[in-house]
């Protein structure tokens, strides 16, 4: 899946967190966010925008590495406890 698009007037970096990011989406309408297990990001930032009068959030997706946390499957929390 890759509907993501880049944006031209897109930051190179995440205005957010100042991070590179792996993607931008950007959307009008409302929108669920579940990252948990998510093997490909590790978070993504919201920056609210607004495009010719029309309020939308810009997502800046972060992969595990951008962030640098450790990669999937060692995941946890320390002293592997579960909150
Ligand atoms: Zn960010």
């Amino acid at each position: 899946m890759s509907d993501d698009e880049t944006r031209s007037d897109a930051p190179e970096r995440c205005p957010i967190c100042e991070t590179p990011y792996d993607s931008v989406s950007v959307h009008e309408d409302g929108v669920a966010v579940n990252l948990i297990e998510n093997d490909r990001y590790r978070r993504v930032c919201f920056e609210p925008i607004d495009e010719e009068g029309t309020a939308r959030l810009r997502f800046y997706h972060h992969t595990h590495e951008q962030v640098g946390t450790s990669p999937p499957g060692e995941r946890g929390t320390p002293g592997g406890r579960v909150p």
